[in-house]
């Protein structure tokens, strides 16, 4: 055991953290040149001499990545700069061909703001440093080995297709007073982060094709002592990660300060697999960049009044939605917390819009469609379904035509490309069926099957139908109308009485 429970560490450890998350921004082309962004395509494809670095190629800004990084800082309350430069940050690495990347370094575009987040039941303020716009890396891919990793390989590809897409870095500043909850602090961070950049349609903010990818920071100090050194785990690629990586960071560096060791500042890598990191590079001599200006490049200067015209037209925040979900549509605080955990707040008031009830909405998006969501291993939003064949199935229950178990059958067909709703009832012939003779069959075949149920039931045990009725439910998978099924059993077996 190289671990200190997480409750028993913080009770004992005051927790620091800090968030670098990178954005791919959704721009058709890249920061610097015409080449296509789309995710995907053949390696190698997507490239020209600028994203390759060839010598003599000269870059050009890609406009709307600078508003979209403008209108993020605005989205997070921050100062936009009225003069800004963006620099070379030098290294060599194999999949960054022009051996440095173009960022922003201490002039950022967007600086000092935060981001309010909810965790169970309390805002709390998240501050925020800067907001900077640079460009992607391409990808190494390590070929030959069980793990894919360098280690073991027998050689390496590069692909330099995402070289020079436009990436926003969102670096937070040192996020202290959690108390008994950094991992969840995190978790919201970062998953409220996301809704923002959905709902201003800056990105699709994949975090499983790496278009969200979060550098998790983490220190821990005895209460009134300095804050402690930091270790940081690079690129946790779910929200779920997020929150594990920093839950496995507090154990494992609470139980290195117990034993007297001093915490080593080093980047660590976070497994999928196991919930655990592994130690990666040390920090302890900072690496020397050698920042300077990018000559090749002229500065930024963004008109105070385009700015102005931006944050008028930014959209609502997730916040001011949430709001409305619970004070108009009647929706607890949990309820909206935990769809907001879900990321699926938009589909839900999607849904609504399109006729249900905020409760029927909820229960659909947090109940059967999560379900089939965690199973497929993608967002819920991101189901092959809309809100408003959502909506439509709501109202086809409403209207008696299907009960909630053929609501879940024609909701799966929706989801396995079969079409409308409408549609699947039809081809999967999965309409309540009342109709009496059609009915009659399964009756007597349930009658027939259970001779004990039938004699209790002729005896005046009424509640004995149940089994029988179940039986015809089975029998017509589903469709058979409950309330007729039970007044036919009953029937048959004499028993007119009291139906109900
Ligand atoms: P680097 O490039 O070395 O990762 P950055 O400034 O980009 O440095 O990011 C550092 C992150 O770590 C920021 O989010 C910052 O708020 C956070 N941080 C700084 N000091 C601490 C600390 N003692 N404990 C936890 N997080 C910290
Ligand atoms: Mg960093
Ligand atoms: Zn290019």
């Amino acid at each position: 055991m190289t671990a200190v429970p997480y409750d028993e560490a913080l009770a004992e450890f005051e927790p620091v953290i800090g968030l670098e998350t990178h954005v791919e921004l959704g721009t058709a082309s890249k920061m610097f040149c015409g080449c296509a962004t789309e995710f995907g395509a053949e390696p190698n494809t997507q490239v020209c001499p600028v994203c390759l670095g060839l010598p003599g190629a000269l870059p050009v800004v890609n406009e709307t990545a600078i508003e979209s990084t403008i209108r993020i800082g605005l989205a997070l309350h921050c100062d936009i700069a009225t003069w800004c430069r963006f620099a070379r940050k030098n290294y060599f690495y194999p999949d960054m061909p022009k051996n440095f990347q173009t960022s922003q370094y201490d002039e950022p575009l967007c600086t000092d703001g935060y981001l309010d987040v909810l965790v169970a039941g309390e805002t709390v303020r998240i501050p925020i440093e800067r907001v900077h716009l640079e460009e992607d890396t391409g990808k190494s891919l390590h070929v030959g080995g069980a793990t894919g990793r360098i280690h073991g390989a027998s050689h390496s590809l590069v692909d330099y297709n995402r070289a020079g897409i436009p990436l926003v870095e969102i670096v937070t500043k040192p996020v202290t007073g959690t108390g008994t909850m950094p991992a969840e602090v995190a978790k919201a961070y970062v998953t409220e982060l996301r809704d923002v950049l959905r709902g201003l349609g800056v990105s699709d903010v994949k975090m499983e094709q790496g278009s969200l990818r979060c550098d998790v920071n983490v220190s821990l100090n005895r209460p009134g002592q300095e804050w402690g050194t930091r270790s940081e785990t690079k690129n946790v690629n779910s929200l779920r990660s997020v929150e594990r990586a920093v839950r496995s960071e507090v154990e494992r560096q609470a139980f290195r300060l117990r034993a007297g060791e001093r915490i080593v500042q080093e980047t660590r890598h976070f497994h999928e697999d196991t919930g655990m990191s592994t130690s990666g590079r040390s920090k302890e001599e900072a690496t020397d960049y050698r920042y300077f200006p990018e000559p090749d490049l002229v500065p930024i200067a963004p008109d105070p009044v385009w700015v102005a015209t931006l944050k008028d037209a930014l959209p609502e925040a997730p916040s001011v939605r949430r709001l409305m979900l619970t004070k108009e549509l009647g929706l607890s605080d949990n309820d909206s917390e935990a769809m907001v955990n879900a990321g699926v707040l938009d589909v839900v008031l999607a849904t609504v819009e399109a006729g249900t009830s905020a409760t029927e909405a909820r229960n659909w998006w947090l109940g059967h469609l999560a379900q089939s969501a965690n199973t497929a291993g993608v967002d819920a939003a991101d189901l092959p379904i809309t809100p408003a064949q959502v909506a439509r199935v709501v109202a086809l229950v409403n209207a008696g035509t299907l009960t909630a178990g053929l609501a879940r059958q024609v909701v799966d067909g929706v989801l396995a490309g079969e079409g409308e709703p409408d549609a699947v009832v039809v081809s999967r012939g999965l309409a309540v069926v009342s109709d009496e003779g059609a009915l009659a069959a399964a009756v007597d075949e349930a009658i027939a099957a259970d001779p004990d149920a039938a004699e209790k039931v002729r005896s005046g045990k009424v509640a004995a139908a149940g089994a029988l009725v179940g039986k015809v439910m089975k029998a017509t998978r589903g469709q058979a109308d409950a309330s007729v099924a039970r007044r036919l059993v009953l029937e048959r077996l004499g028993v007119t009485a009291d139906l109900s």
